[in-house]
């Protein structure tokens, strides 16, 4: 089948690699100008993520790339250390930042995928034997189905769907992340600082060669457009006027930084992923939202997963149901994990932030720490996947670049 993927993150390249290897045509489109660099670390953990990895054959190059950082600490207003949050409660079994996967999976698919870049779907119109689409930029063209990976905010869910307030909820959340220098020395750590509804924190990078600024603020829902870059970093600015630590520095930085990237903390939920010939994968169809750690690996099983059982079925309506089935219990069950989370994450008062420096000052002690860690690795590992290779026939051969936008 010749199969259209909306988002080149990390949904979209996974599933076009699973969709090569079982010889369909993929084409992704990708608003963004070029593959998008930036973001935080995010985890892999537990049998079921791991093997997906070992069979893409790409948890080698992740293993490489992975950021090994130790102990976070927080830290008080004048820099000094108040307590360490233990490295091995957050991280998973292999943790890598966004950006570097993004690449791993591009790199892994740009052969074999026609990658868009700077589009994006205008119109979707569906009939028996395939689907017309629109876009803004290049020609209509013809595809058998059409796959929304394009996350918390996605395209293809709005036009096919229906309107984002109807399927996306606020945890209460707002996150900002960018690229700066190192320049506090930071040794595979990072330094966090709490104010009331509020937390900004600095993390070494790439072997302590870069690091990440990373902002967490409570808000109930912004109105703001997510296309003015500009907006959100006054936006950004605004929420920690008068916070203090490395705040007004690292604001300073934000202005320069080009790897910006701003959003709520949000769940999405549907009562179902498909619509005729269109299907949604990843944060677009169930995002558990950064505080479950969850969504990035949820996102590779479920695309393994409708790769696989579009192979395993011909009929396109009843492999996604398929997906469904295979993925929904574990999609909510990451969903869930998340819950509750925001309030831990930022403390929305002194008395909070004290209580939760207790916790993390007796944790390495209490009974519960290996509790805490195990409940993340089970619902991590709660999906037994099929072994679709059975069916895999010989994927399809490179395929030239088209000329222009595509890279
Ligand atoms: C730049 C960036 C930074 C991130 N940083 C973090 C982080 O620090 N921590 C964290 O936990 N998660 C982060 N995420 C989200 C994380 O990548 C996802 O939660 C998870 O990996 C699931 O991936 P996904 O591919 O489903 O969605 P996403 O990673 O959100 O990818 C969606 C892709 O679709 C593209 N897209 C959006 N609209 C359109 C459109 N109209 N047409 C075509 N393409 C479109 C986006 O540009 C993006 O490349 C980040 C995502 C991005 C894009």
């Amino acid at each position: 089948m010749d199969i259209l993927i909306s988002g080149a993150s990390v949904a979209g390249p996974a599933l076009a690699f699973w969709l090569n290897r079982y010889g369909h045509r993929t084409t992704i489109v990708e608003r963004a100008p070029s593959l998008r660099e930036g973001g935080y670390s995010v985890d892999f953990r537990g049998e079921a993520h791991l093997t997906v990895l070992r069979r893409m054959g790409v948890l080698d190059a992740i293993e490489q790339a992975q950021t090994n950082m130790g102990a976070m600490w927080n830290v008080n207003v004048d820099g000094k250390k108040l307590v360490a949050m233990p490295g091995d409660l957050f991280a998973g079994d292999v943790e890598i930042l966004r950006g570097d996967l993004a690449r791993i999976l591009y790199d892994a698919t740009r052969l074999s995928t026609e990658y868009v870049f700077d589009d994006s779907i205008a119109s979707i119109d569906q009939d028996r034997d395939g689907v017309t689409v629109g876009f803004e930029r290049g020609p209509t063209r013809r595809f058998d189905l059409v796959v929304g990976a394009d996350g918390l905010h996605s395209n293809v869910r709005s036009l096919a769907f229906g309107p984002e307030s109807a399927f996306v909820s606020h945890l209460g959340l707002y996150c900002a992340v960018f690229t700066t220098d190192n320049y506090l020395g930071l040794d595979h750590t990072g330094h966090a600082y709490n104010s009331p509804g509020r937390m900004v924190a600095l993390y070494s990078a790439r072997e302590n060669t870069e690091a990440k600024a990373l902002f967490w603020f409570g808000s109930p829902v912004l109105d703001y457009d997510r296309r003015d870059v500009a907006g959100q970093r006054e936006l950004l600015a605004r929420a920690f006027e008068g916070v203090g630590w490395e705040a007004p520095e690292l604001l300073r930085r934000m202005r320069r930084a080009d790897d910006f990237y701003f959003d709520s903390i949000s769940q999405v939920r549907l009562d179902s992923w498909s619509r005729g010939r269109v299907v949604l994968l990843g944060d677009a169809a169930a995002c558990p939202s950064p505080l479950s750690g969850m969504g990035t690996g949820l996102a590779m099983i479920s695309a393994y997963v409708l790769a696989g059982e579009l192979a395993a079925e011909p009929d396109h309506r009843a492999a996604f149901e398929r997906y469904e089935r295979e993925v929904r219990d574990y999609a909510t069950g990451c969903q869930e994990s998340a819950v509750g989370v925001a309030k831990f994450m930022v403390p929305e008062n002194r008395f909070m932030a004290w209580f939760m420096n207790q916790n993390y000052r007796l944790l390495p002690y209490l009974p519960w720490k290996g509790m805490m860690a195990k409940s993340v690795r089970k619902t991590a590992s709660a999906i037994t996947l099929k072994d679709y290779e059975v069916s895999r026939p010989a994927g399809p051969a490179p395929r030239p670049r088209p000329s222009g936008r595509a890279s």
